[in-house]
């Protein structure tokens, strides 16, 4: 197994039994391991000498000393209905490491056949959307935004029925916690007030360890505002980057600010503030534009669960920061993104007016962004092409920089700057669907070559240019099976 440099502390069995169920994993057949995320291997404190000695784990047909996996409970609201159903249907958590640098990490392993919590589901995962969520988290952590991750994949023979026969994968997802906000409305509505109280003890001891001194009310109340506020800024950077999360129930949102939860999401194209990336989305509830709301909304649910062990003063005292810790984010990466170092009162109207003429002449958001950051360097050219109608980009360059002339920085300094922010690469919904159709032919090395892209979406890659390409008319509105 290489050198393990890690500890095992698997402190979520530390948690009253009815938050879990020991299951063992079904084995699969066929595995073999399609990609292995060594760096992350290494900032956890161990290297993977040979990739191989992890696929019988991945399979499920070995556990290592120490793991003891459980599915966890939780419950949560589905588009906006409490489902008291819920909990790992799919997923097992093996244990828990502690590397080198005092880093705790969970290890997940999804799609590792049915638990108590599966349902009507079969417990697997398809080897399809297992790359989507794979490239998806290291693409997020590329961009510097909190997200789970990815540290290696199985692929297997086995069928899975979806929309049509697909086969089975499993990938083994690492964050430095899985506790969603669905935990505590567990706990508060099933459980009672000792629960939550034991719950939010244990969050607070492995992942706000600075707020353990203060005294008991002073200290849920502060960690309720953090956990907004981290929400808040979280989905400000989703706005910022064009993510659209697809499924935001309040079970899919991770306790400590991680996108979390990688099912029908995408990256914007053409800029559009009322996509919905989610087929199943009849009604629009998790649109581009209403992630700030629906953010707000979960975090609520969540402070309903603390209500049991909290007076209602400081809940609702809290959950006021969200809005201001959301439109100050917001408002910085706009700012940075434009390259505004200096504050000017027409600032906000140029952002909100930048949005409506990115929406109205249907731009490309990336490239718009990133066309802006080399406007010195490389000229008008590269924006404009990007208008159907070269006059309304005329008219927004004159305004921007018009804007321009007030800033002290110069010029190659500022767009050195907005190029750290305003990606080159992302990761466009049929750059995706490009490699799993190879991997679903047996290669996995476009994938690779993806990820590899896509770690440094900042930086010019000049023998990738292809990856930074206008999605062809083919990729622009790809009808992708939201199942997984
Ligand atoms: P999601 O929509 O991905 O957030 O999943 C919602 C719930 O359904 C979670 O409790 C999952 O564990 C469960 N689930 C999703 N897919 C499956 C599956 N194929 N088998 C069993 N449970 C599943
Ligand atoms: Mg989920
Ligand atoms: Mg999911």
């Amino acid at each position: 197994m290489g050198n393990n440099g890690f500890r095992v502390e698997h402190r979520y069995l530390e948690l009253p039994d009815s938050f879990y169920t020991r299951v063992q994993p079904k084995p699969l057949s066929g595995a073999k391991m399609v990609c292995f995320n060594h760096k992350l291997a290494e900032d956890m404190g161990f290297s993977a000498s040979s990739e191989e000695d992890w696929t019988a784990v991945g399979a499920g047909r070995e556990l290592l000393e120490g793991m003891d996996p459980v599915a966890m409970k939780y419950t949560g609201h589905q588009f906006g209905v409490y489902n008291p159903e819920l909990g790992d249907g799919r997923g097992l958590l093996l244990w828990e490491t502690v590397g080198p640098n005092g880093q705790r990490w969970d290890w997940h392993l999804k799609g590792a056949g049915t638990t108590p919590y599966s349902r009507f589901g079969d417990g697997r995962a398809v080897l399809r959307s297992t790359i989507r969520e794979y490239l998806c988290s290291e693409a997020m952590h590329g961009l510097g935004i909190p997200t789970t991750r990815a540290l290696f994949m199985i692929s297997a023979t086995d069928p899975v029925r979806r929309e049509s026969i697909e086969t089975a994968a499993t990938l083994v997802r690492v964050a430095h916690s899985h506790i969603r906000f669905g935990h505590f409305e567990f706990a508060a509505h099933h459980e009672g007030p000792e629960a939550v109280k034991n719950l939010l003890e244990h969050v607070i001891a492995l992942h706000f360890p600075h707020l353990i001194e203060l005294p008991e009310d002073e200290r849920s109340r502060r960690w309720l505002e953090e956990v907004v506020q981290r929400t808040a800024r979280l989905v400000a950077d989703w706005q910022a980057v064009g993510f659209c999360h697809g499924v935001m129930n309040s079970d899919n949102m991770s306790i400590i600010g991680d996108t979390f939860d990688y099912g029908p999401y995408a990256f914007l194209d053409d800029f559009d503030a009322g996509f919905i990336c989610n087929h199943s989305d009849h009604e629009g509830r998790y649109a581009y534009n209403r992630q700030p709301q629906v953010g707000f909304t979960n975090c609520q649910y969540l402070a309903s669960a603390l209500l049991p062990i909290m007076d209602e003063d400081s809940v609702r005292k809290s959950l006021r920061r969200y809005e201001t810790a959301y439109n100050e984010r917001f408002l910085q990466n706009m700012r940075d993104k434009l390259g505004l170092a200096r504050e000017d009162e027409g600032d906000h109207s140029l952002i909100m007016e930048t949005f409506s003429m990115l929406h109205e002449h249907h731009v490309d958001y990336t490239r718009f962004f990133r066309g802006i950051s080399n406007l010195w360097s490389h000229g008008h050219a590269p924006v404009r092409d990007l208008f159907v109608d070269r006059s309304v980009a005329d008219a927004w360059l004159g305004r921007y920089e018009e804007r321009l002339q007030k800033e002290d920085r110069a010029h190659d300094e500022r767009e050195y700057a907005m190029r750290g922010v305003n990606p080159k690469y992302i990761l466009r919904n049929y750059l995706a669907q490009q490699v799993i159709l190879e991997a679903q032919n047996g290669d996995y090395e476009p994938m690779k070559k993806l990820i590899k892209v896509l770690e440094k979406p900042f930086e010019e890659q000049p023998e990738n240019e292809e990856y930074a390409a206008l999605p062809p008319d083919w990729g622009k509105h790809l009808n992708i099976s939201c199942s997984s």
